[in-house]
């Protein structure tokens, strides 16, 4: 567990100041316990029909995929690379939901020969598509449909479904849905998929939220002509990242989402499968990004303290581009006990004024040398930054378990391009006659 009642924030019982020597700044550090904790938890708390699946959108890296899918948890991905992921760490494709938007025909073709079991479908002219491509293969294929109902759970800060999406099909057209579907002789619709919110810390809102989705799905159920098999009722369950902001009750949260479907089930007479997709409230709070200070210095009354990395490496602790409005839990890692003794501003080494990720956070007196780290930041890290923005190197992975560290992504390790040469390009162009 990362503890941060140590002088040196631990993780794992290792001090960070260790890793920092070992694998050098800037790096991601996970703790492989508190996930475990995490999805342990969540089996044993939630409804036993309620199936987690891990969202790979919030923290890709296969090591981490892999210890989640080990300790039990499904998987759920958006994208071919994704996929890449899965099929080279050989997850069962019974255990994987596919989604999103805009899937390529060549996409639709891979997800076909995998297998993959749970595939939601967000439009009409997909579901065409998919039919098409099944007819060629003779295949029958089971598919899920994302809706996006009119409905706004009272009391969330959310803004719910029932607006203009790119997601899933309108509730109102969900009858054609269900007509149409009948003429494709390739394709059923055994699944219902909804997702409406993220980011939420209050269990009230989770609750509501689930209740209308189920309320939504009973009525389809009755309504219309097919036979169901599994229910998605999407997830959005939060971590704090703000002074104001408190933990979401878990507890609290799955015993309501219990009753929920415990009384769904006898309304229709069935005992299915319900699934929750989640991706920050499993890892978010097991990693911590850290990077060395650089420089401290002082300029129109206002104390800065430089890093080897700041937004290129967590974007979402810069505010996304917009102004930065609320800090995120950023602390000097060797000092962690020292009293506060001023506002600094932190920021990182690009040439942008953005590169700011913290304003006025009351930190102990910072020093060159001193580690500097975003906690709660297993979630939406590395892979929503612009990490080439400014073309500063990639930090390095790491993962601690039992005591011990591995290292899970080298330093740079990305697909860059490789080097082509113009001249020799000219050249054979020329002797093909195309520039005489
Ligand atoms: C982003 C996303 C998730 C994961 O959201 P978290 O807030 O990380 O749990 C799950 N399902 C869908 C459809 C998403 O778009």
């Amino acid at each position: 567990m990362i503890d941060a009642t140590q002088p040196v924030l631990q993780i794992g019982e290792i001090p960070v100041t260790q890793l920092a020597r070992e694998y050098g700044t800037t790096m991601y550090v996970y703790d492989a316990e508190e996930i475990e904790q995490k999805v342990n938890s969540f089996r044993q708390l939630m409804h036993k029909d309620v199936h987690l699946f891990y969202s790979l959108k919030a923290n890709p890296n296969p090591t981490i995929v892999k210890w989640i899918y080990e300790l039990g948890a499904n998987l759920e991905i958006c994208s071919p690379i994704e996929l890449k992921v899965v099929k080279k760490l050989d997850i069962d494709p019974n255990r994987i939901l596919y989604l999103g938007p805009g899937k390529t025909t060549a996409e639709i073709e891979e997800i076909l020969d995998y297998g993959i079991k749970y595939f939601v479908l967000e439009s009409m002219q997909e579901m065409e598509e998919v039919n098409r491509l099944a007819g060629l293969r003779n295949l029958h294929v089971e598919v899920g449909i994302r809706f996006n109902p009119n409905m706004s759970a009272k009391g969330s800060r959310l803004t719910m479904g029932g607006k203009p999406r790119q997601f899933g099909i309108d509730e109102d057209q969900a009858q054609q849905v269900f007509e149409f579907a009948e003429t494709l002789s390739h394709l059923d619709i055994v699944g219902v998929h909804v997702y409406n919110g993220t980011r939420i810390l209050s269990g009230d809102v989770v609750i509501e939220n689930t209740k209308h989705v189920l309320t939504f799905v009973k009525q389809l159920y009755h309504t219309c002509h097919f036979s169901l098999k599994y229910v998605d009722i999407g997830g959005g369950l939060g971590i704090p990242y703000f002074k104001n902001e408190e933990e979401l009750d878990f507890e609290y949260t799955a015993s309501g989402i219990r009753s929920l479907i415990d009384e769904f089930h006898s309304e229709i007479g069935l005992n299915l499968p319900i699934f929750i997709e989640s991706g920050r409230y499993v890892v978010g709070e097991s990693g911590i990004y850290a990077a060395s200070v650089l420089y401290t210095k002082e300029s129109k009354s206002v104390h800065f303290a430089t890093l080897d990395g700041g937004t290129n490496h967590h974007m979402a602790a810069g505010g996304m581009g917009n102004a930065l409005k609320h800090n995120f839990p950023i602390r000097v890692l060797n000092k962690m006990t020292e009293p506060e003794v001023r506002p600094y501003h932190i920021s990182g080494p690009l040439c942008t004024p953005n590169d700011v990720i913290a304003k006025h956070l009351s930190l102990p007196h910072i020093e060159r040398g001193d580690l500097v780290g975003i906690l709660s930041a297993g979630a939406y890290g590395l892979t929503s930054s612009p990490v080439l923005f400014l073309s500063h190197r990639l930090p390095v992975e790491v993962l601690v378990y039992k005591g011990q560290s591995i290292l899970i992504r080298n330093r740079d390790e990305y697909e860059a391009p490789e080097l082509r040469s113009l001249e020799a390009w000219l050249q054979e162009k020329q002797q093909l006659g195309g520039y005489s």
